[in-house]
């Protein structure tokens, strides 16, 4: 038995959640009920990123108390991930006290590695973010995003000294101490790390009211990096709680491709200045797509995950997100994509199985005599460990068609019709250790479908009144 810890992205909670948050938390939930199959102790963080100007500024439009606006927010991300059916086991805030405590904690270890700079340049107040030269020679001076000049700022900002981790990183990186998936996203990465500046973690108070106090410098409140990404380890109680370090380091911490680049460099530099060992695996999922482009506002596509649920419960939207959105590639979302996956997959491949072969048992009173379904092939086993969930996933599917095949070849029916009762207990037997022995090794991917499957072959098999997945079904 292993103890696993597993993290997974913390939402800006200045909006409503989206897809790609759904896939993250999909992901990192498969992941955790997988490793607990297995036997293993699992420890999965979630939580919300609740501080930075847009936050205050979107409080002071609604006219609300910025805590209010946050716990308002904090509480529509909970929700969404409870809907998900996510097993996490701790939940984090930013604007937690045990961690904003913490990370003051934080970036007193890391003193040696921070020094105070004057900022002159370009500022994105939109992205709330600071712009080379370079971007501002390309895009001509507008945020492509905003549509609104960059503003020129002139300011003292704390920088975080990632030059001091360079090599370190890079080692950490080639000798797969810290393993990068996909593994073409790491020669992305080793290129980024080369021209990787030093990082402001700190704004003028005049400038960012709405953040963590710089210690001992009441003008400074820390920005973005420093606060957030400490949030994987605080959550676990670094520095003090006692079993710490039975959890740390992540066996995997999954993130959006969009965000790889922070968690590759910046958080591993922050993990060395501290003198803690780097995470095993960082994920990186691709990006949700809608007809083959991207979903944005302007051009009107997004998908609210939201009314996927709705649509056709969740186990759907589980099964689409994790088989037929790649792991680690981008991939389609359309809603015929949907349905036809629905329609054809859930309820004609899986729904009618577990139905025959309910009312088979039930018709001709057959009691099975289960054996231990409770097996995970090497196969899937070796799919899981390399984070190909969806490949791990078709493999499992193949078993369910197989199925399929073996009851039209087998006919059952024509078993019980011709009185060949000893026989067609050993078909049905058969046939339903291999539907129980898939649904195994699918419950970390649908979870409350597996259960239902295993619920109706316990005990007495009776045929169900409601199909699994019914069509036509909103
Ligand atoms: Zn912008």
């Amino acid at each position: 038995m292993e103890k696993i810890y597993i993290t997974t992205a913390i939402p800006y909670v200045n909006g409503k959640p989206h897809i790609g948050h759904a896939v993250d938390y999909c992901l990192a939930d498969c992941y955790a009920r997988y490793h607990r199959l297995k036997g293993d102790e699992v420890r999965f963080q979630a939580g919300t990123d609740e501080h930075g100007n847009k936050i205050a500024q979107k409080a002071k439009e609604l006219d609300l108390p910025v805590q209010d606006y946050v716990n308002e927010n904090a509480n529509k991300f909970r929700d969404f991930i409870k809907k998900l059916n996510v097993s996490y086991t701790d939940f984090v805030r930013t604007t937690d006290e045990s961690h904003e405590k913490r990370v003051q904690e934080i970036w007193r270890r890391l003193s040696d590695h921070i020094y105070k700079a004057k900022y002159e340049g370009w500022y994105c107040t939109g992205c709330e973010r600071y712009v080379t030269k370079k971007e501002f020679d390309e895009t001509g001076g507008v945020c492509p995003d905003h549509q609104k000049p960059y503003e020129e700022l002139q300011e003292e900002n704390y920088y975080f000294r990632v030059s001091d981790f360079k090599d370190r990183i890079r080692e950490a990186i080639v000798s797969n101490e810290m393993r990068i998936l996909p593994e073409f996203r790491k020669k992305e990465i080793l290129c980024l790390l080369e021209e990787s500046p030093d990082v402001s973690i700190s704004r003028p108070v005049s400038q960012l009211s709405w953040g963590v106090p710089v210690p001992d410098d009441p003008s400074q409140v820390m920005y973005v990096w420093l606060d957030a990404l400490s949030n994987y380890i605080t959550v676990i109680g670094f520095p003090d709680a006692k079993d710490f370090g039975e959890w740390w380091p992540a066996n995997a911490q999954f993130v959006g491709k969009d965000i790889l680049r922070f968690h590759a460099i910046i958080w591993p530099a922050m993990l060395i200045g501290l003198g803690l060992p780097l995470p095993q695996n960082l994920v990186s999922h691709g990006m949700v797509l809608c007809d083959g482009q991207k979903m944005s506002k302007s051009i009107g596509n997004v998908v609210d995950p939201i009314e996927v649920l709705e649509s056709h419960g969740l186990d759907a939207f589980r099964y689409y997100f994790l088989r037929h959105i790649d792991t680690f590639a981008d991939s389609d979302f359309t809603w015929d994509k949907y349905e036809e996956a629905y329609n054809n997959e859930l309820a004609n491949d899986l729904g009618n199985l577990v139905q025959r072969l309910a009312t088979l048992a039930d018709k001709n009173q057959i009691v099975i005599s289960r054996d231990n379904n409770s097996r995970l092939s090497d196969e899937y086993i070796a799919l899981m460990d390399g984070f190909e969930f969806s490949k791990a996933f078709d493999l499992v599917w193949n078993k369910i068609q197989e199925l399929n095949k073996r009851i039209d070849e087998e006919k059952p029916w024509s078993l019980a019709k011709n009185g060949e009762i000893e026989k067609l207990k050993t078909c049905l037997h058969n046939l339903i250790d291999g539907l129980l022995t898939a649904v195994y090794e699918l419950s970390p991917f649908i979870p409350d479908a597996a259960a239902k499957i295993i619920d109706i072959f316990s005990g007495k098999i009776t045929t169900p009144k409601v199909p699994l997945f019914p069509k036509n079904h909103n």
